[in-house]
């Protein structure tokens, strides 16, 4: 549904910029069409567009408040004829096509001139001048690439995509805008047609006669592309509605979904339903509607190829009165025209102020003649100075002679004299002709260069460029020396002359044509040779058309891109050496950046060591920093980003580079660092360092090692298989399968004892498990038992590639045993083992110990500890505590690290006391045949812990605790 919401969505679209085009930051300040007041489809509507189009809607509100407006074949006829002398004599009940109904809109001449962003590809410039070349084809437009007219188009990419204001806008540069996806030649096409004056054909006031919409199949938000246009806006000529228009939109344009129609024709032609949408070419109709626009003549044509020849109407049996023709031959740029006249036969006149046929040397009515002809004399040959050449017959006389005829060539090469200018391969960009040889000399004024910049570039392609190539040569002559031979699909670097001439030949053979090539030259001078070396402190590097500073090694250029600085960071390619913040050993520079990029040999990897280390900051590294990362670039591992006046511990590289990067902001300055850096070869990184299991690099060395259930063989570098029963004591740690991470041997049977301080446990606990499968794990299996070997409780078989859970030893001791049989090898299991505290002890007679913590004489207890023993003896024995260390964190109540002491079998029996910093108790006598020992620790300050000695007792008469 059209609705009025919508129409309020475009006006808020009006955007007070248009007309300035203020706020853009593209150089040349064009009328954008993105910045238009708002948008049909890709048509860019101005301000008054809209209020034509406010106004249209408007109206149709009044008449239908339901429907589009329905069209008034005899209100719309009253329109604009007057101002078209082409329609005079036309019916009055004419139809209606969509073009421009504002003669202002109309190029004058029909003469577009344009200019190609920069930012476009070789070919997509291609696409753009076989579109450009299209139109000129068919009608009488012209495009020309803009030198000083004041209004032109712009070939550009905005944000709206594919989009174009209709006509001309008049007072300076327009944008046609060519985004993503629509450098295409049908696209381009249809956006020049906009160019030129069209709108979309769907639009003009008379299509419900042809074509049905369905509104409820366009996407929400887009109905008003649907909106038709009124007459005052739109004047279709006098032409019949064209399904096969190139300005028409497709029957799912702006659909809801791929298959629903948003528009169908109404009627059948020639017994089908006529497709719409096409993007291939120009329709009929679409060149007879820009042929009324411009008002083109009906005799003559646009002459595009390298040869062809024309006539006077009726050669040569006589021409009629008050003829009127022009063709206009346009051939490649960089190549010239010669035309012969090969018969000639007008009424002769004074000055021929009668019939006569002109020729100008251009591409219009007011380029410079180069002979007005009558009578029968034969001109001579008539060679152009550039591409084009226009040519105008008229006839007066009622006189019957034969007319003329003519023939032309495109001749390829010659001398060209000029600052700047273009020269392309012939029939550029379409595919240059077989057997073509043109050459080019190219002259510019003295005590310049020239300079010469490939746009695109493409020439059959031969190792050695035998078949077609393009030669350049420095001088003016084919012995001049050889700058290339070029050929293949890559375009060329840019060229600079020696002196201010360059020889330019292109040939092709007889088969395998290609688009070939289009490059511009200009006049270029070397900055650098002046005496005051452009400005440049140091070094001046000159390129072309332009130049740039640069610094000597040790230097780098300051923010007014002429003086030099000293400088820091670089790239250093030694093995080993040392660097500095800059200024080192006084303070760095506020707002420095310096990057050291090291690179050793492959092979290699490069240490970092810092000598000295005081940057500003502490653990948030925000202000001044040293990062360093393994590789070049920012993107590979961050080995750390380092401030404060800590030195960072040493830094290996992962490969043979490293990235250092020193950055200081603008308040406080310290002394920075000092470092070294030595390269060590990585002996491990090639052929693993002959190594059969593991390699492990070191510096000027290396070792191997083997896997788990192997040792090293005494040549230092196999491995051997060894029995495979281990003892482990190690408070963590991890156990394998033998061979692990590869497929375990068969028929192998290993054990693992492991065994940790009294009063703690074994924790066992799966990272990968992948055994054979067995329900009852028969065949490979592992099996943990809950003690010290074999005969202890067993927890299970353990087999297949379900990760167990982990399991706890209720002692300080638990026993594994794998076992594979002699089919079936799989990677086994890889589980790691720690000591956990607590658990449930036996008293016995026979004195046993237990310790706060798993390492304890080697280390001090660990913080945030809570354990708790249940210390048990047989019925009618008590238990007995004595305390041989006691030393925990020391606090009035107790409230940090302590031990708590219950007479029970748990922690809700009565508290026997809590204990800490160095004053315990040191015998304790349980009430019953229990005791709990609660021990926790805080997250810090942690001390040696505590040794106690357990035993069962009879007495349980006696006090609990005796001093
Ligand atoms: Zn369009």
């Amino acid at each position: 549904m059209f609705n009025l919401r919508l129409l309020l969505t475009i006006a808020l679209k009006v955007d007070s910029n248009y007309h300035t085009g203020l706020g853009d930051s593209d150089e040349v300040d064009y009328k954008d069409p993105c910045k238009a007041a708002a948008f049909l489809g890709d048509i860019a509507l101005d301000e008054e567009d809209l209020r034509l189009l406010k106004a249209n809607y408007m109206d149709a509100k009044k008449n239908d408040s339901s429907n589009f407006p329905i069209p008034d074949s005899d209100r719309s006829s009253g329109g604009n004829a007057k101002d078209d002398s082409v329609l005079a004599g036309q019916s009055l009940l004419r139809r209606r096509r969509a073009a421009t109904a504002r003669p202002e809109r109309v190029w004058p001449d029909g003469i577009i001139p344009y200019v190609i962003s920069s930012n476009f590809s070789g070919s997509q410039r291609a696409i753009f001048k076989q579109a450009m070349r299209h139109w000129e084809k068919h009608t009488c437009v012209t495009f020309i690439e803009r030198s000083t007219e004041e209004s032109y188009i712009v070939f550009t990419i905005r944000p709206c995509g594919c989009c174009s204001f209709v006509g001309r806008r008049g007072g300076g540069p327009q944008a046609i805008s060519i985004g993503k996806n629509c450098d295409k030649f049908g696209i381009v096409v249809h956006e020049l047609g906009h160019v030129i004056g069209f709108w979309h054909e769907h639009t003009r006031p008379d299509r419900d006669e042809h074509v049905d919409i369905f509104r409820e199949n366009i996407q929400p938000g887009q109905e008003y592309n649907f909106i038709k246009m009124e007459p005052d806006d739109v004047d279709s000529l006098g032409e019949v509605y064209d399904f096969e228009s190139i300005m028409h939109y497709a029957r799912n344009t702006f659909s809801r979904g791929i298959y629903l129609d948003t528009m169908l024709p109404k009627y059948e032609v020639d017994g089908v339903r006529p497709p719409i949408g096409q993007r291939t070419r120009l329709s009929k109709g679409d060149i007879a509607q820009a042929r009324k626009l411009y008002k083109c003549p009906r005799c003559g044509e646009s002459l595009q190829d390298s040869t062809g020849n024309f006539s006077s109407p009726g050669f040569p049996n006589g021409y009629a009165a008050y003829l009127h023709c022009i063709w206009r031959i346009s051939v490649t740029p960089g190549e010239k025209i010669i035309l012969n006249f090969t018969s000639m036969d007008l009424y002769r006149s004074h000055l021929c102020w009668y019939d006569h046929v002109e020729i100008r040397d251009g591409y219009w009515r007011n380029a410079p003649l180069k002979g007005r002809f009558c009578g029968d004399q034969l001109p001579e040959a008539i060679v152009s100075t550039d591409s084009r050449l226009w040519i105008e017959f008229s006839s007066s006389s009622n006189w019957v002679g034969k007319g003329f005829s003519a023939v032309y060539e495109a001749i390829c090469g010659g001398e060209v004299r000029r600052d700047s200018g273009q020269i392309e391969s012939p029939n550029y960009p379409d595919d240059y002709r077989p057997n073509k040889v043109c050459t080019w000399k190219i002259i510019v004024p003295q005590g310049f260069h020239v300079g010469l910049v490939f746009q695109s570039f493409e020439i059959e392609k031969h190792d050695n460029c035998a078949y077609d190539y393009l030669e350049l040569r420095d001088g003016d002559s084919e012995n001049s020396p050889l700058l290339g031979s070029f050929c293949g699909y890559e375009k060329p670097d840019d060229i600079k002359s020696s002196s201010n001439q360059l020889w330019m030949k292109f040939v092709s053979d007889g088969s395998v044509n290609k688009a070939g090539f289009s490059a511009n030259f200009f006049k270029e001078i070397d900055e650098c040779s002046r005496p005051d070396n452009g400005h440049c402190e140091q070094r001046c590097i000159n390129t072309l058309g332009s130049y740039h500073c640069a610094c000597d090694p040790g230097y780098e250029l300051s923010v007014d891109r002429r003086s030099c600085a000293a400088a820091c960071g670089g790239f250093i390619s030694k093995l080993n050496g040392s660097f500095t913040s800059p200024g080192w050993p006084q303070e760095y520079p506020p707002n420095k950046n310096c990057v050291w990029q090291l690179i050793a040999p492959v092979q290699y990897r490069i240490t970092l060591l810092f000598d000295a280390f005081e940057i500003e900051g502490n653990d948030v590294c925000k202000y001044d920093y040293v990062e360093v990362h393994s590789g070049l670039s920012t993107d590979a591992k961050l080995h750390g980003k380092f401030c404060g006046t800590e030195k960072p511990e040493a830094i290996t590289s992962q490969l043979n580079s490293m990235r250092v990067e020193f950055k200081s902001d603008n308040t406080v300055s310290k002394r920075g660092f000092k470092a070294q850096f030595f390269s060590d070869m990585d002996e491990c990184s090639r052929e693993n360092g002959g190594c059969q299991h593991e390699c492990v690099n070191a510096f000027g060395s290396y070792s191997c090692q083997c896997r788990s259930g192997f040792v090293l063989h005494s040549n230092k570098h196999d491995c051997k298989e060894v029995g495979c029963d281990q003892a482990i004591t190690s408070v963590s740690g991890i156990i394998t399968s033998p061979n692990w991470p590869d497929k375990y041997p068969s028929k192998k049977a290993c054990t693992w004892t492991l065994s940790t301080t009294p009063g703690h446990r074994i924790k066992l606990a799966f990272e990968e498990i992948d055994m054979e499968a067995h329900e009852e794990c028969a065949y490979d299996h592992l099996e943990i038992y809950d003690g010290p070997n074999g005969r202890a409780t067993s927890f299970g078989r353990f087999c297949g590639s379900k990760k167990p859970a982990p399991v706890i030893s209720s002692g300080n001791s638990m026993f594994l045993r794998f076992f594979s049989d002699n089919s079936v090898q799989k990677r086994g299991f890889k589980a790691s083992h720690s000591a956990e505290c607590g658990g449930s002890l036996k008293a016995e007679i026979k004195t046993k110990d237990l310790y706060s913590h798993a390492q304890f004489g080697d280390n001090n207890y660990p913080g945030a500890s809570d354990c708790q023993w249940v210390i048990s003896a047989e019925k009618g024995y008590g238990v007995e505590l004595i305390f041989h260390t006691f030393e925990t964190e020391e606090e009035a109540d107790c409230g940090y690290d302590y031990v708590e002491l219950f007479d029970g079998a748990d922690a809700k029996a009565p508290r026997l006391g809590r204990y800490c910093g160095s004053g315990p108790p040191e015998e304790i006598y349980s009430a019953g045949d229990a005791i709990v020992i609660k021990f926790h620790s805080d997250d810090t300050i942690n001390k040696k812990g505590f040794h106690v000695r357990y035993t069962s007792t009879k007495f349980q008469d006696t006090l609990h605790t005796s001093k």
